[in-house]
């Protein structure tokens, strides 16, 4: 019986998008270049600055600021890296323990362990898809204390230093929440807003909350630089110390290479800022073609039983980086059903990450209840997504 059920509402679904999108193949998200993008690299290559230095890497940086709203911006050779090194200015030292969501990118807990860190993973909430912060402070009044203005985890007797709330797939978590909750037990907020580029909390820009946020220009997200992170702070001794540590802790001097601490070669090269400055151009009419698309997919899906297009939590106003279907809860076991009909009928559509703590190098991390997060995975779909599903239509 059920075979019949998830077929069918596998084909729903697949004719819902089909009928946004038409019946071409279609990826779950493109980049696009369609501003300076060409003009910009060839002022690259003609002025032969490619590599570590050169205009555009502080152009973009301060563009990037300006964009978001926060004092100063740090790019780096990807989003991972400028988590690691968020964290580690963030204070957080070896066997600390850092809280984040289960439901994220494997990137939020490796860069946690670059640090030497434990990552320790927390539910999250239907609501925002992000930590779930009534659930996380229950369970933080009931397993850590405080002693000398530090939060212990009174079953490891390890110092929970920072927390990382993600923003998935674009959607603000509670930050209002999640942030008394930081300061109540003395938890310094970080924040991955690696998908969330041009996504507000109460007309904030998500990444500007904590005392840092990191950004991700990979090439499938809202916009890109090839390979590229930034690091968010409104703190200027942090900042500097950020841009420091991401290029090799040299201490500036006309010919000496002089060292002073151990550094990173984390900087983003002037080529991938110079695609940077170009696309950071086009963000506003990418973000207006990623609201569209949305408004589009939900006519098509309104009368279509078993299935919810993910809509952006009260007060904020979401970038819609993947738009999102949730399955009801009693549709959760015809989730490779439909994958397999709509994949198959040329449309990419794919399921949430393997829940972190279910992965084999954090299996033995500690956790608390996720029970929220263990129905999510069986039940979140991410369908086609790029803007150019609608420019190209326009
Ligand atoms: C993309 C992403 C990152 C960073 O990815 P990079 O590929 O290193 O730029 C980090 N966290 C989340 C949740 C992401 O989606």
């Amino acid at each position: 019986m059920s075979m019949n059920i998830s077929q069918a509402l596998g084909e729903n679904i697949t004719a819902a998008i089909q009928s946004v999108v038409g019946t071409d193949p279609v990826a779950l998200h493109e980049p696009s270049f369609d501003g300076n993008e060409s003009m910009y690299l060839q002022d690259c290559l003609d002025s032969t600055y490619v590599s570590s230095v050169g205009k555009f890497v502080d152009q973009f940086e301060f563009e990037l600021a300006k964009y978001a709203g926060a004092k100063y911006a740090i790019s780096v050779v990807n989003g991972t890296a400028a988590l690691h090194i968020a964290l580690k200015l963030a204070g957080v030292q070896a066997s600390d323990e850092v809280l984040l969501p289960a439901l994220t990118f494997v990137a939020t807990a490796n860069a946690i362990t670059y640090c030497g860190a434990v990552p320790h993973f927390v539910d999250s909430e239907e609501r925002t898809l992000g930590i779930d912060g009534a659930k996380l402070r229950e369970y933080l009044l009931g397993n850590t204390s405080q002693a000398s203005g530090r939060c212990v985890n009174k079953n490891t007797g390890r110092i929970i230093s920072a927390m990382v709330p993600m923003h998935t797939f674009g959607h603000p978590s509670d930050l209002e929440t999640l942030l008394s909750i930081a300061r109540d037990f003395n938890i310094t907020l970080v924040e991955d807003a690696a998908e969330s580029l041009g996504s507000y909390y109460g007309g904030q820009h998500t990444g500007t909350f904590g005392l840092f946020g990191t950004l991700s220009f990979n090439g499938n997200k809202t916009i890109t630089t090839g390979g590229g992170g930034a690091i968010l702070t409104n703190n200027l001794e942090l900042a500097r110390h950020a841009k420091h540590l991401t290029t090799t802790a040299k201490i500036r001097h006309a010919w000496e290479f002089r060292h002073d601490e151990i550094g990173y070669n984390y900087r983003m090269p002037n080529l991938n800022a110079a695609l940077g400055c170009a696309q950071l151009e086009m963000l506003s009419s990418k973000l207006k073609a990623k609201r569209d698309l949305f408004s589009r997919y939900q006519n098509a899906f309104v009368d279509i039983k078993g299935v919810e297009l993910f809509n952006e939590p009260d007060n904020c106003q979401s970038n819609y980086w993947l738009q999102t279907l949730l399955l009801d809860e009693d549709q959760s076991d015809n989730l490779d059903v439909i994958l397999a009909i709509t994949n198959a009928a040329g449309i990419m559509t794919r399921p949430v990450w393997v829940l972190l703590n279910e992965l084999v190098p954090f299996k033995d991390f500690p956790r608390a209840d996720l029970t929220t997060s263990q129905s999510l995975s069986r039940r979140i779909i991410n369908i086609p997504s790029s803007p150019n599903l609608v420019l190209d239509k326009s």
